[in-house]
C-alpha cells in the first residue's frame, strides 16, 4: 500500500495550509495589507528553504530524470527571465534564492513553492496538463508567490514563531511522516493547525499570484489561455473529484474572485488562440504519467491504450499513447513489445525534430534495458559530433559507457561531464555520474572528490565531510598521479568549507 503521507504532500499541507477549508481562519483586520510587511529576511528564508530542500533530496519520491528535468527547466527559465525583466524579481532576490525545481514522483496533481526559491512539482501535474502554457501558468503562479515574498510574509504576519522554529517543526513533521500513524496524529492535532495558520497564503495573496503570474506568463511568451485551461481543469476536478488527487486545489482554492479576475484579464488581452497540444508535450506528459505509477494494472492498461491506433485520435494523442505504451512495456520488462510500439511512435514523430529526439532517447532507454549498450550508443549517435551534448544525451551516453568500460569515448564524455558540473555545480546527478566514470578509469582521488561534490549539491554536509575525508585518507596512503596534487588541495579546501557549514547548522539548532 502506498504511504499517503509522503513528505512532499505533508510539506504542502504544512506550508500552504488548507485555506478555505479551515473555518477558523479568516481574513481579519489584523492582517497587514499586501506590501506592508517585508517578512523574514532573504537570508533567513533561503536558509529555511535549504533545510527543507535537503530533506526533500533524500525523499525516496525525489526524482532525477534528465528528460523531465530538462523539460521543466525549459518552461521555467523564460518565466524567471520575464519576472526579472518586469522588475518582479530583484537582482538581489535572484542572486540569493535557489530558483530550483524539485520533481516528485507522486501522481497527485500538485506544485508548491517552498521558502528560499525552491519549487516542488509532482509528476501528476505534468501528466495532466494539456499544453505547455497550462503547466507554465502554474509555474508562473508559484514563481509569483516567491517573488512577492508571500511565504516570508505569511510567516511574519502572526510573528509568533521564528523561521527556525518553523523549519524545525516542518523537519520534525517530515521525520514523523515516515511513520503514517504518527503523521496522521500530527496533522489532525492542534500543533499542525497552528503551523497551518502560520503558513497559509491569504486569499489576497492567491489573487496577487494570479495577477503577477499572468503578466510573467505572457511576457515570457506563453499563451495566457494556459491559465484558462488550468482553471478549467481545476474547476472540473473540484466538482467531480474528492479523492485527494488534486491537492493543488486545497492549497490554491479556486475562488469565484480568482475566476472573475482572470476572465477580466483575458478580455483585455488579444489572445484568442487555443494552442493544440503538440506531439512533444503529449510525449512528455505520457512520460510523467508512466513514471509516477508503478502499479502493474495501470502499466498494463497503458500498454493497451486504444488511442494509439484509433482513427479519431489526433497525432498528439497517438504519440502520447504510444510513448506511454512503450515506457509501460519497458517497466513491465517486455522489451520486445516496447520496440514494436516504439516503431509506430518513430514513424509518427519523424517530421518533428524535437519529437524525433525524444524518440531517440526513449530508444536508447529500451536498448539499455536490453543491456545492448553498444546499440544504445549507436542509437544516440552522440560520439561522432564535436558539439557539446545536451544534458539528457550526455547522461544517457555516460550511462551506456559505464557499462562498456574500455570504450574509447569514455575520456571525451568524462570531459563533457566535467564541463557540465563546472557550468552547473548544483547538478548532483552529473557529479555522481562523473564520479563513476572517473572511478572506472582508476582516477580514485578525483572520483572521491566528485562524490563529495554530489553530496554538497544536495546539501548533505555530513555526507560530503565523509567523502572528502575519504579522499584525504586516500591521498595520504597512495602514490599520487599527475593532477592529484591539485585535486588534493581542492579537497582540503572543500572539507574546511563544509566543516564550517556543519558547525553553522549545529549552532542553528
Ligand atoms: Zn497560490
Amino acid at each position: 500500500m502506498k504511504n499517503t503521507f509522503r513528505p512532499s504532500k505533508l510539506m504542502l499541507v504544512l506550508l500552504l495550509g488548507t485555506l478555505g477549508l479551515q473555518p477558523g481562519w479568516t481574513q481579519t483586520n489584523a492582517l497587514p495589507s499586501l506590501g506592508n510587511s517585508e517578512g523574514i529576511s532573504l537570508s533567513a528564508e533561503r536558509k529555511l528553504g535549504d533545510r527543507i530542500a535537503r530533506e526533500l533530496y533524500r525523499d525516496p519520491d525525489y526524482l532525477e530524470d534528465p528528460v523531465l528535468d530538462e523539460y521543466i527547466q525549459r518552461l521555467w527559465a523564460p518565466l524567471v527571465k520575464a519576472a526579472a525583466a518586469r522588475g518582479e524579481l530583484s537582482p538581489d532576490l535572484q542572486a540569493r534564492f535557489a530558483w530550483r525545481i524539485l520533481l516528485g514522483r507522486d501522481r497527485s496533481v500538485n506544485a508548491f513553492a517552498l521558502p528560499g526559491g525552491y519549487l516542488g512539482v509532482h509528476l501528476g501535474l505534468i501528466a495532466v496538463v494539456g499544453s505547455n502554457d497550462e503547466l507554465a501558468s502554474v509555474l508562473a503562479h508559484e514563481l509569483s508567490h516567491v517573488t512577492q515574498r508571500h511565504i516570508a510574509r505569511s510567516m511574519d504576519e502572526q510573528g509568533k514563531m521564528t523561521p527556525l522554529v518553523i523549519g524545525s517543526m516542518i523537519l520534525g513533521a517530515l521525520a514523523i511522516s515516515k511513520n503514517p500513524q504518527a503523521a496522521q496524529g500530527l496533522i489532525v492535532g492542534g500543533q499542525a493547525a497552528a503551523i497551518q495558520s502560520q503558513l497559509s497564503y491569504s486569499r489576497d495573496m492567491e489573487r496577487e499570484a494570479d495577477r503577477v503570474g499572468y503578466g510573467v506568463l505572457t511576457d515570457a511568451g506563453y499563451d495566457p489561455q494556459g491559465f484558462v485551461g488550468m482553471f478549467a481543469k481545476l474547476q472540473q476536478a473540484a466538482g467531480v473529484n474528492d479523492n485527494g488527487a488534486f491537492p493543488y486545489l486545497r492549497s490554491h482554492p479556486l475562488t469565484t474572485e480568482r475566476i472573475a479576475d482572470m476572465q477580466a484579464r483575458l478580455q483585455l488581452s488579444s489572445s484568442t488562440s487555443r494552442v493544440p497540444a503538440d506531439l512533444v508535450q503529449a510525449m512528455l506528459a505520457a512520460r510523467a504519467k508512466v513514471m509516477s505509477q508503478n502499479s502493474v494494472e495501470a502499466l498494463r492498461a497503458w500498454t493497451q491504450d486504444s488511442k494509439a491506433t484509433s482513427a479519431q485520435a489526433t497525432p498528439a494523442q497517438k504519440a502520447g499513447a504510444l510513448y506511454a505504451a512503450t515506457l509501460a512495456h519497458l517497466q513491465l520488462r517486455d522489451t520486445a513489445s516496447a520496440e514494436r510500439q516504439l516503431q509506430a511512435l518513430s514513424a509518427l514523430a519523424a517530421s518533428t525534430p524535437e519529437a524525433k529526439r525524444l524518440v531517440t532517447l526513449l530508444q536508447a532507454e529500451v536498448a539499455a534495458k536490453q543491456e545492448r549498450f553498444d546499440h544504445a550508443l549507436q542509437v544516440l549517435d552522440t560520439l561522432n559530433n564535436n558539439k557539446p551534448l545536451q544534458r539528457p544525451e550526455l547522461m544517457a551516453t555516460a550511462e551506456a559507457l559505464l557499462r562498456l568500460p574500455t570504450h574509447p569515448a569514455r575520456n571525451s564524455i568524462t570531459q563533457q561531464l566535467r564541463e557540465q558540473v563546472t557550468q552547473a555545480p548544483h547538478d548532483a546527478q552529473a557529479w555522481n555520474t562523473l564520479s563513476r566514470m572517473l572511478a572506472l578509469q582508476g582516477q580514485t582521488l578525483p572520483a572521491l572528490r566528485a562524490e563529495g561534490e554530489a553530496q554538497m549539491a544536495r546539501m548533505d554536509w555530513t555526507g560530503a565531510v565523509d567523502r572528502f575525508r575519504a579522499a584525504q585518507e586516500w591521498a595520504k596512503s597512495n602514490r599520487l598521479q599527475a593532477g592529484d596534487h591539485i585535486e588534493a588541495s581542492i579537497v582540503d579546501t572543500r572539507l574546511r568549507q563544509v566543516q564550517a557549514l556543519v558547525r553553522e547548522s549545529q549552532t542553528e539548532r
